[in-house]
């Protein structure tokens, strides 16, 4: 399941709306997103899965699509919300046991 949400990192909304990828936009499973694991942001990186007229116009939609994930940034959903992140403490409070009890 990895891999295919990797390819379409907005697949919850793609299976929402139809039975899967179009033709044509599916995981083709070459593993490329594994070797750019190591030192690029995590996502698709299959040119052949990306639309454009040449290989400057796929790079640029397949860099755009592997960036897609951070947008928007949090700092943009704070401001369009107007809410304070939340505080570490406050977001998930500690269970007991969980060691940061003092003796
Ligand atoms: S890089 Fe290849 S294996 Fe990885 S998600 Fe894209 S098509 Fe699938």
């Amino acid at each position: 399941m990895a891999r295919p949400l990797i390819a379409n990192n907005d697949l919850p909304k793609i299976l929402d709306l139809q039975d899967g990828p179009a033709p044509g936009k599916e995981c083709t499973y070459c593993n490329k997103c594994l070797i750019n694991d190591l030192e690029n942001p995590l996502g698709c990186y299959e040119l052949s899965r990306y639309e454009g007229a040449n290989f400057d116009e796929k790079y640029a939609n397949m860099i755009t699509s592997v960036m897609s994930v951070f947008y928007p940034a949090t700092s943009e959903l704070i401001q369009s919300n107007g809410a304070a992140p939340p505080v570490p403490s406050e977001a998930a409070p500690q269970e007991a046991g969980s060691g940061a009890e003092s003796n």
